[in-house]
């Protein structure tokens, strides 16, 4: 089996020879990272949360959050395109069929597959949960009627985890259907390119699905039963991928910071700013903030990897953490960086667009808190 270790040193190789060198052009033109997928791919680390009975690394939450750590901190775009492939992949491999295995499965762990996501809906917004595009069955198979926001890989994976509206009108919340819909799909068509603030290389895009037809062996695990898939398999994955490239950003933030203290030198005083002692208890603050943070992450992580079945709410914490704590960070080092760091093309204008991103890519902030209290209270998660 491929170690942690050298997972996260082949995405370390990865990171510094193909993801850094084109960081800046694919925040600047909005570009999907092509080469450094490929790179991944080629490694098989775009395998890394696929069961090793199935081909694939064999690894769980920690390693997913150690490699996006790594590519986060180079390229956060990078790193949640990765992500979403990771969480993609392993909703596919979770229950998967021999049909789904050859179809899907095996092309990923072969470095010749990317996957995605497609979840979130303009009509329910950040209730991820409470998909309304259609699915109905016919003698067939399904025909497919929607539209999906925000999904990114948009247009360039190879297929689209598609969550579907309930099965029963009465069914509880989130029982709904998920379905694997491969990329050429007749009646599949994409909205206008991602020019958002941050995170400009996702090509997080609407896709319509317009009468797409599918066979029955796109449905992935029983109808309705995504509940589960929301709750062990979305959720657990979604939230260590995000954790993790925001990991990723606070570190390099933290480390351009550090750069800045020891050679930026004041004529006037013949000091750096390394001798300030404001901003030596700034960045000594920051540190403990960013090592915190880094320890709730891994430790919710690895509790999920030893089956302790407490360890959603960790996981979910540990998101909503790492959400405060890398704007608090990208935003305390651009104080300790000054103008320079402010000035458009720096590595901290681009850590802080796509920090921002942290609090409102779903499970947002604000409803993982109120999951957290919901649990801790004993009630419903899913209450609205
Ligand atoms: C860069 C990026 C990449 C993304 N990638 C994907 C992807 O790959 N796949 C995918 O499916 N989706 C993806 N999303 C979508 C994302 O996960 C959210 O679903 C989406 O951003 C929600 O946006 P909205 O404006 O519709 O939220 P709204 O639902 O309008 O919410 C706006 C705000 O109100 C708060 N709010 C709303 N209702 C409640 C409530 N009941 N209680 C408390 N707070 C509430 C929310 O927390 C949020 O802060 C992505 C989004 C971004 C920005």
């Amino acid at each position: 089996m491929v170690s942690i270790a050298t997972a996260v040193k082949t995405s370390e190789e990865i990171a510094r020879e193909v993801v850094a060198p084109s960081a800046d052009l694919v925040d600047q033109n909005a570009q999907w990272p092509r080469q450094a997928i490929q790179s991944l791919q080629s490694t098989g680390l775009t395998g890394l949360v696929i069961p090793q009975e199935l081909g694939g690394m064999g690894h769980g939450l920690l390693a997913l959050t150690r490699v996006c750590e790594v590519l986060g901190g180079e390229c956060a775009s990078t790193a949640i395109c990765f992500g979403m492939h990771s969480v993609g992949a392993s909703v596919i491999a979770a229950n998967a069929t021999d049909e789904q295995c050859e179809q899907f499965v095996q092309p990923i762990v072969a470095g010749k597959h990317i996957t995605t996501l497609s979840l979130s809906e303009a009509g329910t917004g950040s209730h991820f949960y409470l998909p309304q595009t259609s699915l109905e069955a016919d003698d067939n198979g399904f025909a497919l009627n929607g539209q999906k926001t925000f999904v990114t890989n948009g247009s360039n994976a190879d297929s689209y985890v598609v969550s579907t509206v309930a099965a029963d009108p009465d069914a509880p919340m989130g029982q709904f259907s998920c379905v694997v819909v491969p990329g050429g799909a007749n009646g599949v068509s994409w909205g206008a390119n991602w020019d958002g603030m941050g995170m400009r290389g996702n090509s997080s895009r609407t896709m319509d699905l317009s009468n797409v037809r599918l066979p029955p062996s796109s449905l992935l695990g029983n109808k309705g039963d995504q509940i589960w898939y929301i709750f062990n398999v979305v959720c657990p994955y979604f939230l260590v991928a995000m954790s993790g490239t925001y990991l990723g950003i606070m570190n390099s933030a933290l480390e351009d910071a550090k750069q800045h203290l020891s050679k930026r030198h004041h004529t006037h005083v013949g000091l750096t700013l390394a001798q300030v002692s404001v901003l030596q208890h700034r960045l000594g603050q920051q540190w403990g903030v960013v090592e915190r943070t880094r320890r709730l992450v891994y430790h919710a992580a690895k509790r999920f990897d030893d089956g302790d079945p407490d360890a959603l709410i960790a996981l979910m914490s540990a998101k909503a953490e790492v959400a405060d704590s890398v704007v608090s960070v990208v935003n305390e080092a651009m104080t300790m960086v000054g103008g320079i760091g402010y000035r458009d093309g720096s590595r901290l204008h681009r850590f802080m667009r796509d920090a921002r991103a942290s609090h409102l890519m779903s499970p947002t902030t604000d409803m993982l808190r109120i999951w957290i209290g919901r649990a801790l209270l004993g009630q419903p998660l899913l209450a609205d």
